[in-house]
């Protein structure tokens, strides 16, 4: 009996003083900031310039995809990368079982932990996470995936993509009111009864990630100013896009950059107040992002 109440008079000092070490960080300002990983991107600046936004009480997810290192290390193992062309014409990657392997190495792997090296380097003390850790992103396995080879329609069964149909924040509001930064990349995970990996894109994750946590802000950061009028000229940048304007700059975007426009309208419509799509290249791309370079989209 004794010895049972001390056990409890200690669980419940433990509990107490957990609670006044950790006490529940600022998340008012909490913005969600997606970076790319293509070449011309430097990983060092960006990671000192979000440390230094970080240390001044603007808490940060950080978001990552992996296409370059991806496209790397698949030749490097012998299984180089696959594109495929849906008949509506936009294009994926052909994401068998090993190319699964291969871009959760290289996204969860290199990529993940580069980042965290740096941001720890820095002084944030950074958690790398796959969207499949704590099922932070859930999403559904596309059962068959339609792609146009030598002008005929065929249909492939064994791809592992999808799209993130659920964020759950748990994991997440861990982290970030015990002042630590989350890391997140792909895969996701897809619903019971699979739970498999399904590789999605990271654009349009980091936006539902933004209404999920209910931020005010999500950056794009990438190897563009922002959205460009007359892609490459980087003198065309447009500054401003209107909730009213997005369907012309839906027109505007090509390739990759539609994906970015389509994740700034879901963002938008789940209630984040603000989408800046920015340079990853400069020196303080955050601090710029978040200041209004590129293009603000609101
Ligand atoms: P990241 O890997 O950094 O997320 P992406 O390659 O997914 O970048 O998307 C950015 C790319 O979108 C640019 O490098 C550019 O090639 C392409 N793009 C297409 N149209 C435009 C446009 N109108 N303005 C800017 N970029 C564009």
């Amino acid at each position: 009996m004794l010895i049972n109440q001390s056990m409890n008079t200690a669980t419940l000092n433990i509990t107490a003083s957990a609670s006044v070490l950790a006490p529940s960080a600022d998340l008012s300002s909490l913005t969600v900031v997606k970076v790319g990983g293509a070449e011309g991107i430097d990983l060092d600046a960006f990671c000192a310039d979000a440390a230094n936004v970080i240390l001044a009480g603007t808490p940060l997810v950080i978001v990552h995809g992996g296409s370059h290192q991806t496209n790397v290390l698949s030749d490097a193992l012998g299984h180089p990368p696959r594109f495929i062309t849906s008949p509506s014409g936009h294009t994926s990657r052909r994401t068998d079982r090993r190319t699964l392997e291969i871009f959760q190495m290289a996204c969860r792997g290199v990529l993940n932990q580069q980042i965290v090296e740096r941001l720890q380097r820095h002084g944030v003390n950074a958690v790398g996470l796959s969207g499949m850790d704590g099922r932070t992103w859930e999403g559904q396995r596309k059962s068959a995936v339609r792609a146009v080879v030598n002008g005929r329609t065929v249909v492939i069964r064994d791809d592992f993509t999808g799209t993130v149909e659920s964020v759950n924040t748990g994991l997440l509001r861990t982290l970030l009111n015990s002042e630590l930064t989350p890391v997140l990349s792909p895969p996701a995970i897809s619903a019971a009864p699979d739970h498999e990996p399904i590789n999605v894109d990271a654009d349009r994750a980091a936006a539902m990630t933004a209404v999920a946590l209910g931020s005010d802000h999500l950056l794009l950061l990438s190897n563009v100013p922002g959205l460009l009028r007359a892609f490459p000229d980087e003198s065309s940048l447009i500054p401003l896009v209107s909730r009213a304007e997005l369907a012309s700059a839906a027109a505007i975007a090509q390739g990759r950059m539609k994906k970015k426009i389509l994740g700034a309208e879901e963002a938008l419509a789940g209630g984040v107040a603000r989408i800046t799509i920015a340079d990853a290249r400069v020196s303080t791309p955050v601090s710029l992002a978040l200041a209004g370079r590129g293009t603000v989209i609101d």
